[in-house]
C-alpha cells in the first residue's frame, strides 16, 4: 500500500483532474467535487449523525462514495480526497486527536489510512480551519499572499495559519488554535480548560453565554424579550441585533467581542505579521458592519505600521468554502510531494 500510495502521490494534480473536498462538521457533513481552480462542480450534504451516534464514519464514507460516483459519471478523474475535521489532527501520523467532541467517534482514528484503504486514492486529513486557511490562500481572499491567518468564529472559534506558503500545524496538530489563546489572563474559565480565551468573548457560544450572564436579574431587558423571555433561547445573532437596536447589555457584549478580536489581531499582526487576515465562520456576517470598530480596537494593541500594511477582510463563511478548503489541502499535499523539480 505504501509503495502504491507513493506512486499515486508522486505527481502534481493536473488541470483536468478533480478533488473530493470533505467537510466534516458537528451537524452536517458536505462533500464536493472541486476543480484545481477551486470551482465546486457538485456538492452533497447529509446530517453527520443521520444514522445515530457512533455511526458518523459510515455516513461520511457513504457520502464520499455517492459523490465519487457522480464525479465519475461526469468522466472526471479524481486525484485525491481532502478532509477537514473539527478538531486537532496529527498530520504527520495521519491521526485525528482525542478532542473532537462534535464527532467523538473519529477520536484517535487514522482516518486518512482508513479512507485510502476504502477508496484507493490518496487521502489527506487536517483540522477544518487549517484546511480552510489553505483554501483562502489558494483560491480566496488570501490568493497571492505569502502569509495568511484565518480567524473563524462559529459556534466555537477555529483558526488557521499559512506562514510563508506552509500551513502551521505545530508539533502535535494544535498549531493555529488561536481561538483558545487568552485575551484576558484573569478572565473566566473556558470550556477548553483554559481561562480568558478569545472564544469566550467572540464565538457564537461565548457571545450567547456572556449575554446570559449579563442579563441575570435584568427581567425587562429588550434582548431577553427578543428571546421570548427564555435566556436559553439567546443566540449570537439575537445579541448583535439587540445591540444594533440599543440594548445596553447586548451592546456591552458586542463591544467586548470587538475588543477581544482587536486584541487577537494585535497578537497576530505583531506576532506573525501576515499579509492578510481573513475573519470568517458563522459569526462573520454579524461582524461585517463592525469592521471599523474591530480595526480601531486592533489599533490599541498592534504596531500601527504593521497593522496598516495588513489586509483584514471579513468574509461570511459557507459550506462551499469549507469543501474548497478540504480540496486545497489535497492539492497542497499532492503538489508538495511531487518529487520532480
Ligand atoms: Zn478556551
Amino acid at each position: 500500500m505504501r509503495a502504491r500510495e507513493r506512486h499515486v502521490r508522486a505527481r502534481r494534480v493536473t488541470e483536468r483532474e478533480v478533488l473530493l473536498g470533505v467537510d466534516v462538521g458537528g451537524t452536517t457533513t458536505s462533500v464536493g467535487v472541486v476543480t484545481r481552480a477551486g470551482e465546486v462542480l457538485v456538492a452533497q450534504r447529509v446530517p453527520t449523525h443521520r444514522d445515530g451516534t457512533g455511526r458518523a464514519l459510515e455516513t461520511i464514507v457513504e457520502l464520499i462514495a455517492a459523490v465519487r460516483r457522480e464525479a465519475e459519471g461526469r468522466s472526471r478523474a479524481i486525484a485525491a480526497i481532502g478532509v477537514g475535521v473539527p478538531g486537532p489532527v496529527d498530520t504527520r501520523r495521519g491521526r485525528i486527536g482525542e478532542d473532537v467532541p462534535h464527532v467523538p467517534e473519529l477520536a484517535g482514528r487514522a482516518l486518512a489510512a482508513e479512507l485510502t484503504a476504502r477508496f484507493g486514492l490518496p487521502v489527506f486529513v487536517d483540522n477544518d480551519v487549517n484546511a480552510q486557511a489553505l483554501g483562502e490562500w489558494m483560491f480566496g481572499a488570501g490568493r497571492g499572499a505569502c502569509s495568511l491567518v484565518v480567524l473563524a468564529p462559529g459556534t466555537g472559534f477555529g483558526a488557521g495559519i499559512v506562514l510563508e506558503g506552509r500551513p502551521v500545524r505545530g508539533a502535535a496538530g494544535f498549531g493555529g488554535e488561536l481561538g483558545h489563546t487568552p485575551v484576558k489572563f484573569d478572565g473566566p474559565p473556558c470550556w477548553c480548560g483554559g481561562r480568558g480565551c478569545l472564544a469566550l468573548y467572540a464565538s457564537g457560544r461565548g457571545i450567547a453565554e456572556a449575554a446570559r450572564a449579563r442579563l441575570a436579574g435584568l427581567a425587562g431587558a429588550p434582548l431577553l424579550a427578543a428571546a421570548g423571555g427564555d435566556p436559553l433561547a439567546i443566540t449570537a445573532p439575537l445579541v448583535f441585533r439587540a445591540a444594533r437596536e440599543g440594548d445596553p447589555a447586548a451592546s456591552a457584549v458586542v463591544d467586548e467581542a470587538c475588543r477581544a478580536l482587536g486584541a487577537m489581531l494585535g497578537t497576530v499582526v505583531n506576532g506573525l505579521n501576515p499579509d492578510v487576515v481573513v475573519i470568517t465562520g458563522g459569526v462573520a456576517e454579524s461582524l461585517v458592519p463592525l469592521e471599523a470598530q474591530i480595526l480601531k480596537r486592533a489599533g490599541e494593541y498592534a504596531f500601527h505600521r504593521a497593522l496598516a500594511l495588513t489586509r483584514v477582510t471579513i468574509v461570511p463563511g459557507d459550506k462551499r468554502t469549507s469543501m474548497r478548503g478540504a480540496a486545497a489541502l489535497a492539492i497542497y499535499e499532492m503538489d508538495r510531494t511531487d518529487p520532480r523539480p
